[in-house]
């Protein structure tokens, strides 16, 4: 029992002090003790049987979207965060500076993180990320630090909200030797091509959204309901 104690003294103590990493390595190995502790914490004493009773084997249930703008993945039965991840983010700055919790595959920045603006990757922040397969960027992004994604070796797609190009620094997609499409939004994609160099050609720009033909002297005009262009103009 002695032995059993100062494993849920260890545990209760990773747990409290790190929420979200801890989730990470610690629930694979040790399913169902998060309900010893939560039940010791609370002051009930355990027998060996009641805690048998007591083990969960968890049923993950849907990603729900988290206050650090990611995700995370909690336990149907006792409600356990098994998965959990979420960016860091310079509140003065509006950078992301990394990524807290598990690591995921595919990214997507909000245009807000608790209420501050996400303005910025930071440089080198998801440098010789190797797991990294897919990055949405949102529109609030106006800069991409030097190496961002550099080295990212499964990174195969990104895409750009925003209809101007971010200031990209450099080899910020150095190294991405799988990455095949730059998605941007439509009628970004000369500015986007001049601002990427090198990755110009990945730059994959979406199709027009054609809108109802209106009269303008003369001519029907169809302009893009997306970004304005002018479209077709055809006499009346
Ligand atoms: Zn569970
Ligand atoms: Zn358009």
């Amino acid at each position: 029992m002695k032995k059993l104690l100062c494993i849920i003294i260890a545990l209760s103590m990773i747990f409290t002090a790190f929420p979200m990493t801890a989730a990470a390595s610690t629930v694979a190995t040790a399913s169902g003790i998060i309900s010893i502790v939560n039940s010791w914490t609370s002051g009930v004493e355990l027998d060996r049987e009641e805690i048998e009773v007591l083990v969960c084997n968890h049923t993950p249930g849907e990603a729900q979207e988290n206050n650090y703008g990611g995700f995370s993945i909690s336990c149907e039965i006792c409600g356990e965060v098994l998965e959990s991840w979420g960016f860091i983010i310079n509140k003065s700055t509006g950078a992301i500076t990394g990524i807290i919790g598990n690591y995921p595959t595919e990214i997507v920045t909000p245009d807000t993180i608790s209420g501050v603006s996400v303005t910025a990757i930071d440089q080198y922040v998801f440098n010789m990320n190797a797991k990294l397969t897919s990055v949405t960027i949102s529109e609030s992004v106006t800069s991409i630090g030097e190496g961002a994604f550099q080295g990212c070796t499964s990174l195969t797609e990104v895409t750009f909200k925003a209809q101007t190009p971010p200031d990209f620094g450099a080899n910020a997609f150095r190294y991405t030797f799988a990455l095949t499409a730059i998605n941007v939004p439509c009628g970004a994609g000369e500015d986007y091509k001049t601002a990427l160099g090198s990755n110009a050609d990945k730059v994959v720009e979406a199709t027009h959204t054609p809108g109802e033909p209106i009269e303008e002297n003369g001519f029907m005009v169809t302009y893009c309901t997306t970004c304005g262009a002018e479209l077709y103009r055809e006499e009346v």
